[in-house]
């Protein structure tokens, strides 16, 4: 297995594939072209599906659940047997810092194999009898089917560890999968299929097709009527765009989304905690989390306190520098097309009158991360609701700050929003902030923690935040279809 990865081919039955036709990738650290990523057309997407639906009708269609679950734990040893490459893959595409991605990210993509091993074996669906018109009585036994072949769509920002989010259950479950990751993000995804295919996974059931998504190989994937069933994470457009071709032969689409999320500190909450936790929300992996806080609501007999207390923890937490340097807390964002996105929503705001309390514009960094993609963490305050910081997702290292008054008005500001994904919840008093967890509109809302993340909870957002649920037995369902099997019995 090669470890530099200058070279990241497809995947397909089994093997390294290359197409004729290949992409630069760049390292966003430096700006600098640092390998070639083949270009799946629509031809290699072909032979991927083909291959994941011959997969259907070998060895692994008459696996037991028992032994796919061993399948999933042999996945998550191998994997972890090569962890220092996959880390080493991960950085080099993305430019994340080396501590994060050494002990959070890919340890918790390592682990999905094994939750989800442990989830469906858990799961037991009781059997129940029918009286019988003429005696006797029928017994009902629900079983789970996979579905057949699963398009898998993912995007760059936590690029492993949401992708074996998706593959994990789908294995468990018995499918064959297809998967296109970002092309921001190609490397990771290859080393997975290398290594479960080592590790004993038949060949055909996991493929990977690298390119680009509109009118590229994303596209060719959710439009082949040879996926059963499509399940995306990315931007809110892009949902729209899969949905659309999901709906050429009804077939089921799970959608994980945008989001615009609130934190909301009440004036009885740890000012340092509540500061603390917030500045990781705001700027870990860059701000480039789905779950990212981007909007906070502070109480007003707190507010400068507050605002202080940002500032301070985040001249501490915040150290941009070589991602592969264990004192560095922050990298660049992921491309030049999202520097610039990001630059521009600092600027717009700026020229709406915003104050930048940190932070505001470009960061410049010294060589050879000069021509990178890098970003100052920033906080905003000055501005209304309906200014666009404070309602279109940047997905960048910001938040605007604004003051409140009392409960209604924070519950009415947070609802307030397209988006419904997570939110953030600072109070000391524990029946307060769980009255207002049940009255936010979001998938997630965390209290007094941010983050805190189990493979067992549902997951997903409300609104325009996405469609379905992902995590525990909600994946199982996806992944599967439900099957009633009721056999009559003697008397
Ligand atoms: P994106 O939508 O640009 O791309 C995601 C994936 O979709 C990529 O693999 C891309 O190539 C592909 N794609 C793009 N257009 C396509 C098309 N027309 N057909 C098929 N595939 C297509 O998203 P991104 O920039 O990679 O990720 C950032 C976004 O993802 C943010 O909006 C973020 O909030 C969201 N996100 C959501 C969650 C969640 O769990 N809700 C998690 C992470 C990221």
């Amino acid at each position: 297995m090669t470890s530099s990865l200058s070279t990241v081919p497809c995947f397909i039955d089994g093997r390294d594939e290359q197409g004729s036709t290949w992409f630069d990738k760049i390292d966003p650290a430096t700006g600098r072209v640092n390998g070639r990523v083949c270009e799946a057309g629509s031809e290699l997407v072909e032979r991927a599906v083909s291959a994941a639906r011959r997969s259907l009708s070998g060895p692994w269609a008459r696996t037991t659940l028992a032994e796919r679950a061993a399948m999933l734990r042999r996945i998550a040893d191998a994997l972890e047997a090569h962890i220092d490459e996959i880390v080493d893959a991960e950085i080099t595409d993305t430019g994340k810092p080396i501590t994060a991605t050494r002990n959070v990210e890919i340890p918790r993509a390592i682990a999905n194999f094994r939750a989800f091993a442990d989830i469906a074996l858990a799961e037991e669906k009781a059997d129940f009898y029918t009286p019988l018109a003429g005696g006797g009585r029928a017994r009902n036994i629900t079983v789970r089917a996979p579905i057949g072949v699963i398009g898998v769509v993912a995007p760059w920002n936590l690029p492993l560890l949401l992708l074996t989010w998706k593959v994990a259950p789908a294995l468990v479950c018995g499918n064959a999968v297809v998967v296109k990751p970002s092309e921001h993000s190609p490397r990771t995804a290859l080393l997975l299929a290398r290594i479960a295919t080592q590790a004993g996974l038949p060949e055909g059931v996991l493929n990977i097709v690298q390119g680009h998504g509109a009118n590229a190989a994303g596209a060719h994937l959710t439009a082949h009527p040879g996926v059963d069933a499509i399940t995306f994470t990315g931007e809110t457009r892009t949902g729209e765009a899969i949905m659309k071709a999901a709906s050429q032969g009804v077939r089921p689409v799970s959608l994980e989304l945008g989001g615009k999320n609130a934190a909301v500190i009440f004036a009885d909450s740890d000012i340092d905690a509540a500061a603390a936790g917030t500045v990781r929300s705001m700027f870990d992996n860059c701000g480039q989390v789905c779950l990212t806080t981007e909007r906070i609501l502070v109480q007003r007999p707190i507010y400068e306190r507050f605002l202080e207390s940002i500032v301070r923890h985040a001249e501490t937490a915040i150290r941009p520098g070589d991602p592969r340097a264990q004192s560095t807390t922050l990298g660049p964002a992921i491309s030049a097309e999202q520097r610039a996105k990001v630059l521009g929503f600092y600027d717009r705001a700026l020229a709406a009158g915003a104050s930048a309390v940190i932070g505001g514009g470009a960061l410049q960094m010294p060589k050879p991360f000069n021509d990178g993609f890098w970003v100052q963490p920033s906080v905003f305050t000055g501005l209304p609701d309906d200014a666009e910081i404070c309602r279109k997702e940047v997905f960048g290292p910001c938040a605007h700050v604004s003051p409140f008054d009392d409960e209604d008005e924070a519950v009415a500001r947070v609802n307030a929003s397209d988006y419904g994904l997570a939110s953030a919840l600072w109070s000391g008093d524990a029946d307060r902030a769980e009255r207002v967890a049940r009255r936010i509109q979001s998938g997630t809302v965390w209290i007094n923690c941010w983050r805190v993340r189990d493979e067992r909870a549902a997951f997903g957002g409300f609104k325009k935040s996405g469609l379905g649920r992902e995590g525990g037995e909600w994946s199982l369902d996806f992944y599967s279809e439900l099957k009633t099997i009721c056999r009559a019995e003697n008397a």
